[in-house]
Order: C-alpha cells, then sequence, then structure tokens
C-alpha cells in the first residue's frame, strides 16, 4: 500500500502550480482576487485560462466543465472539449479567459422554486476563483456559482459565498473595537465529518428499496443489531480497509486532506474526517468526498449508502459540521485564548453565537432539513429535532455569573485567573463530551450535528455565517457607539443570558424530560421537514437573509418550494417502491410459502396427524397475507396526491396521510418475513446486509 505524499493534491490546480505555471503579475492579480473578492480583468483570465488549458492537457485531461451545486445535494456540469477545427480539417486545442469565467447551462431543468419556466431557460454559472480547479476523469473541474438569467441564485453555493462576506465583513467590525487593526478578513472554517453504510454489491443489488430510494422500506430487526456495542472504532475489516485506502488515496490527489477514518456505532456504518477548511473549499471537499465514496465502493464490489437512515433500528448517518471563525492572519475566533483580553473578545463571539441561535433557531434546524432526516433526528441515537447549545458546566457557569454581576466562582481556582474587571482566564477543553447536543461546543469551534449525512453542508454554513454576522452586527454597534467598552461587554453578556439563556442544555438531549423542559422553555421543536420548512417564510427570516444579501425573497420562497416539492417526490417514490415490491416479491413470497404450508398441512392431516403448531403458523401467515393486501389495497388508493393542493398541502398529504400507511404496511411486512423460510424470502435481510459486508 502507502502513498507518495509528494503527488498529494497533484490533481488541482493549487497555489504552488499557479505559482509555477502563471507569470508572476498574473499570479499577484489572481491572488488578490481569490483573497479579496476583486473580480479579474479579462486579459488576466486569459492567461489563466491559457495555463490551467496546457496544465490540464498535460494531465491528460479532454474536456472542461463549469461544476456547479443545483439545490439537488448533488454536484452538476456539462463537458465541453477543449477543441476548436481549423481550416485543413485538423482541431487546436482552445480555452478562454471567458469560457473560464462564465459558463451557461439550460436552467430550467433544475429544481428552481418556479424561478424559472422552460420558456426562459438561461442560467449562468460563474467561476468561484476561491476554491481551486482539479482534474478528475480526465476533465477540468472549474468550481462554480450557479444563478438565473435575471441573477437570482439557483445554487447552494452562490449563498454560501456571499454569506462568508457577511460575516466576514462583520466580524471585522467586533474585532476592530478590540483594537486589531491588522486581521483584513475572517473565514468561517469547517470541517464535516462525514458518516456512511458499506454493503456488499451483490446483496444491494437484490434490493429495489435501497437502489431506488437508497434506504430499506422493509426489513425485520435482524437478532445482532449495534447493542454489543462492538463496532464503534472496532477492527475494520480488510475488505473495508482497501476502500478505505482507494478513498483516502483518490482524496488527497484531489486535494482532500481526509485525515481520520473509523469504524462507527452501527454495524457496517464508517466515518471519514477531513482536516478542516474555509467553508466553500470544506463544502466542495464534502461533496467530493461523497461521490468518490460513491465511485469507490462500486468498483470495489460495493455500496456506500449516504441516506440518513438506511436501516430502521440502529443508527443512522449524519455530518457533524465543525465550525469556526479564523482571521486571514490565523487567530481562531472561538479559542477561549490565554489572557482575559482574548477572553472577553472569546466571550463576545460566544454570546452572539448563542444569542443568533436562539433567536434563528428555527432556521437552524430548516438547514438541516431534508427527508431522510426526518427519519434519524429525534429517534434516540441523534440529536432531536430541538436546537440547543452545549457550553459545558464550567462555561455556562462563567456567563451566568459575570450575567449576574458578580465574579465567576463556580470553577475551579487552578484554572481559573481573574483578569480586567469580572474576566477569567478560561481553560481550554475544560468541558466533557456531549454526544447528544445538536450544536456543541468543543474546545475552539461548534459541532453542529444535525445536518443530515446526504445534504450539503452549504445551507447549513451560509445560515449559520448569516445569523451570527447579523447578530455581531448588533453588537458592533453597541460596542461601537460605547463610551464605556467593558461596561457594554458586560452588558451584552448579561443581556445574552438573560434572553437567550433558555438556549443552552447540558444535559441529555436525548431523553423524553428534555422534550417537556425545551417545550416549558419555549423552545421550537419542528419534527419534520414539512414543518420546519415554514421558516423560509417566517419575515423574520427573510428579513436577516435579505439584510446580508444572502437570499432575497423571491430565493427564500423558491427554495421553501424546493424543499416541499422534494419532500413529496422523494415520499411518493418511497411508496411506489413499496407498492412494487409488495406487488411483485412480497406478496407472491407470502402465497407461495403459504400454499407450501398449507399442502403439508392438509398432507398430514389426510394421514391422520393433526398439528397443532402448523395450524397455528397458518393462521399467522393468513393473517398477516391479509393485513399485508388490504394495507397496500389501501396505500395504492391514497398514493395519488389531490391536484387542487399547494406544494405545503402536498407535503403534508404525504407526511399524515402517506406515511403512516407506509409504516403499517412496512410493519406487517416485517412481522411475516420473520415467520418465512429464508429461501422463500425474496429480497436479503438485515443481518445479511449489516453483517456480510
Ligand atoms: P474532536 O476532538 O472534536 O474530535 P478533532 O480535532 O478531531 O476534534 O476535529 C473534528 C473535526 O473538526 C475535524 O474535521 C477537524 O478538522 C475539525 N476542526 C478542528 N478545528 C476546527 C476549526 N477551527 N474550525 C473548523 N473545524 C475544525
Ligand atoms: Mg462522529
Amino acid at each position: 500500500m502507502g502513498f507518495d505524499f509528494k503527488t498529494f493534491g497533484c490533481n488541482v490546480f493549487n497555489d504552488s502550480i499557479m505559482r509555477e505555471k502563471l507569470p508572476k503579475s498574473t499570479y499577484r492579480e489572481l491572488k488578490n482576487s481569490i483573497d479579496s473578492g476583486v473580480p479579474l480583468k479579462p486579459e488576466i483570465a486569459d492567461i489563466v485560462a491559457e495555463a490551467m488549458k496546457d496544465w490540464a492537457l498535460e494531465k491528460g485531461a479532454t474536456h472542461f466543465t463549469h461544476w456547479f451545486q443545483p439545490m439537488t445535494n448533488y454536484t452538476a456540469g456539462k463537458l465541453d472539449s477543449f477543441i476548436s477545427p481549423t481550416s485543413d480539417g485538423k482541431v487546436i486545442l482552445e480555452f478562454s479567459g471567458k469560457e473560464l469565467i462564465q459558463g451557461e447551462p439550460d436552467a430550467s431543468s433544475f429544481p428552481n422554486g418556479g424561478l424559472r419556466n422552460t420558456f426562459e431557460a438561461r442560467g449562468y454559472t460563474a467561476w468561484d476563483c476561491t476554491s481551486p480547479a482539479f482534474i478528475k476523469d480526465e476533465t477540468l473541474y472549474i468550481p462554480t456559482a450557479f444563478c438565473s438569467y435575471t441573477g437570482e441564485a439557483l445554487d447552494t453555493k452562490t449563498p454560501l459565498l456571499r454569506s462568508m462576506e457577511a460575516i466576514s465583513a462583520q466580524a471585522l467590525r467586533i474585532l476592530r473595537t478590540f483594537g486589531n487593526n491588522t486581521s483584513k478578513h475572517v473565514n468561517a472554517t469547517v470541517g464535516a465529518e462525514q458518516e456512511y453504510f458499506l454493503i456488499d454489491r451483490d446483496l444491494y443489488e437484490k434490493r429495489l428499496d435501497l437502489k431506488i430510494c437508497g434506504r430499506t422500506l422493509f426489513g425485520a430487526k435482524p437478532p445482532k443489531g449495534q447493542e454489543m456495542e462492538d463496532h464503534y472504532f472496532g477492527r475494520i475489516r480488510i475488505r473495508v480497509a482497501d476502500y478505505m485506502h482507494q478513498l483516502d488515496q483518490e482524496l488527497w490527489r484531489l486535494g482532500v486532506t481526509a485525515k481520520t477514518k473509523h469504524n462507527e456505532a452501527a454495524p457496517a456504518q464508517h466515518e471519514l474526517a477531513p482536516i478542516f477548511n474555509t467553508v466553500n473549499i470544506a463544502c466542495d471537499h464534502n461533496q467530493l468526498t461523497m461521490e468518490m465514496m460513491r465511485v469507490i465502493a462500486k468498483k470495489n464490489h460495493l455500496a456506500c449508502l449516504l441516506h440518513e437512515k438506511p436501516f430502521a433500528g440502529v443508527n443512522g448517518s449524519g455530518k457533524h459540521n465543525n465550525w469556526s471563525l479564523s482571521t486571514d492572519d490565523g487567530i481562531n475566533l472561538l479559542e477561549p485564548g490565554k489572557n482575559p483580553y482574548q477572553n472577553i473578545q472569546f466571550l463576545t463571539f460566544l454570546c452572539a453565537i448563542i444569542t443568533a441561535v436562539d433567536n434563528y433557531a428555527d432556521l437552524l434546524r430548516l438547514s438541516a432539513a431534508i427527508v431522510g432526516n426526518d427519519y434519524r433526528l429525534g429517534t434516540s441515537e441523534a440529536p432531536p429535532a430541538i436546537i440547543s447549545i452545549f457550553l459545558g458546566e464550567q462555561l455556562t457557569s462563567v456567563l451566568n455569573s459575570i450575567a449576574q454581576g458578580h465574579q465567576p466562582d463556580a470553577t475551579p481556582s487552578s484554572i481559573l485567573q481573574m483578569g480586567v474587571e469580572t474576566l477569567p482566564k478560561l481553560p481550554k477543553d475544560d468541558n466533557d463530551r456531549n454526544r447528544t447536543s445538536p450544536f456543541a461546543f468543543t474546545g475552539n469551534k461548534f459541532e453542529f450535528r444535525m445536518v443530515g449525512s446526504s445534504s450539503s453542508i452549504a445551507f447549513a454554513n451560509y445560515v449559520l455565517n448569516t445569523i451570527v454576522a447579523d447578530t455581531l452586527m448588533h453588537f458592533a454597534e453597541r460596542l461601537e457607539h460605547s463610551s464605556d467598552f467593558d461596561g457594554e461587554i458586560n452588558a451584552i453578556i448579561h443581556d445574552t443570558m438573560k434572553q437567550h439563556g433558555r438556549v443552552i442544555f447540558n444535559g441529555n438531549n436525548y431523553t423524553e424530560e428534555w422534550v417537556e423542559e425545551a417545550k416549558k422553555r419555549g423552545l421550537p421543536n419542528l419534527a419534520s421537514t414539512v414543518d420546519a420548512a415554514k421558516a423560509f417564510l417566517d419575515p423574520k427570516n427573510i428579513d436577516v437573509l435579505n439584510r446580508h444579501h444572502i437570499l432575497s425573497e423571491t430565493e427564500c420562497y423558491s427554495r421553501y418550494e424546493v424543499l416541499l416539492e422534494n419532500y413529496t417526490k422523494v415520499i411518493t417514490i418511497e411508496a411506489n417502491t413499496m407498492l412494487e415490491m409488495v406487488h411483485r416479491q412480497i406478496l407472491p413470497a407470502c402465497f407461495s410459502y403459504l400454499g407450501e404450508v398449507a399442502d403439508s398441512y392438509s398432507k398430514l392431516q389426510q394421514s391422520g396427524i393433526y398439528n397443532e403448531s402448523m395450524y397455528r403458523l397458518l393462521e399467522q401467515l393468513s393473517k398477516l397475507v391479509d393485513h399485508i393486501s388490504d394495507t397496500t389495497q389501501k396505500l395504492s388508493d391514497i398514493e395519488q396526491i389531490p391536484n387542487e393542493l399547494d406544494s405545503f398541502q402536498r407535503a403534508s398529504y404525504c407526511k399524515d396521510t402517506i406515511l403512516p400507511q407506509m409504516n403499517l404496511l412496512r410493519c406487517y411486512v416485517d412481522q411475516i418475513e420473520v415467520l418465512i423460510s429464508k429461501d422463500k424470502w425474496p429480497m436479503p435481510n438485515y443481518t445479511d446486509l449489516l453483517h456480510r459486508v
């Protein structure tokens, strides 16, 4: 095995390649664009494009593509070759600055929530030079943002890029009030831990539900699930280790800093974590990671499942979105720091986050809403749908003491040194871990654990960036106009704890008591994607997204439509898949087995033996078959959504009418599965899927 680390990033048009391939002045101009967002001059773009093309050709590329991220959670792009014909019947290879900077895909065939009709199909992709181009499958990939002819964002990257500017601007204002005049930019940094399942390809191919829906729609609980707790961090099977190794290598060549890999809690579940990066690169890299996970699985005769809940009864998969803020000169703003001055600054950012998360809990919840996540959140193994913050007892008590106007005393004196005024020296990593919190402080960053494993991380991060930027803006206004700086900081801490302390919860989020307690505290509990979607229409949320130029009201509305349409489509496809599986696989198997048992039973009876257990089995099977048949009939009857409903009503109909019927059908099928002989059951069972990798 091994890896030649000199080839790390060899397929990326990264800084060192740019420096090598571009004239010095071009390199400087491009670097300036990347760092401070000034648009690139057309003549410079031509030079960059030429250098990119030559490099790509050297690497064996024949095509280029504008790579973008529509609202599908996948990426997209069409491939164009570099060829251009000459009069003598040959070709030359060309790639202009214009082709680098702008592309023009048809926008009507992507989810757009009514923003685009087929007759006004034009859309644009614009080069995002802050994320490096790379080569994959003999194609030069150019990361781009995707918008409509009229300038509305049709992707997840545009609002993300906009939110990065917002958070930088507002965080810098705060830093200036603390006397920092040297940092020029603040970046949101993200490390997205990715969970996934790996199963055998042959078994996968035999399950229509996995192939069509990415999750099992049927499947009785296996004798052994994850109750032995022997998989988490356990020995990695040779076949899986091989897969992980190939995945690492592929990602490393693409410049993705894949760092940690391990087995997760459920059997057949694993995780990969990269080293963090600025958020838009982290987002691109996470998309590449998901894609490579699927592709390399297929090459290894495996299937990678990225669905949030592929199997009932064992853990689902999420994406732990580790988020922090860093200056361009390397200061992590969520690092408690060594001296009191850094502490107050840290506490100010901390208060901004607490305030933002409480004020916009519904929007943050929405940012993790995707139909698959509804099966995962709140099922006693993933955070509930209630947003709360874990700070740890110590940090909470420090904030509480300051808020109440006395010196923090609830912390051990050995690690608490009093500095200016009421400001303590905060220890790093004082807190224990709380794995049940949806939004946990983990020493120098927050970990947002609600994000679904199949989602793009862009949505969660542009919401986080925006709501924190907005709160920082309000704090900045207070601090910039205050004559008593320390007093104003104390007032900010006081107001934060008084008005938003309710969102802090250090206990076990998986309990019923917390659900009750959260209700008393007035925290929203938006259990499903359909409930969460409404947050897109809330004037307070539209205002904040608007104020920082992240999404216009129209764009919010279109995203609301896209989310609900997606929900409805997914549930409808799942219902149809169930019907097909029952009609063409499950009922035929049941009838055939029932017939066999009945035959044997009557043969025995003819020879004078009356077998009671056989009779009981016949009775049970026959009753269950009737239930399955009736429930299936009912499901087909209701599966057509009434035409007159609007998108919210359609999604609600799916949630409240179709889904319960699907659950009932599954319940009967899972009961009969364990009564029928294994060789008669028409698909691999949970034991096969989870334990036969
Ligand atoms: P933990 O101790 O919480 O497991 P790790 O250091 O293992 O923390 O990091 C978990 C994830 O958090 C990794 O993807 C890591 O790169 C990321 N991470 C660490 N520091 C930061 C940061 N400052 N900003 C964003 N992500 C970070
Ligand atoms: Mg994890």
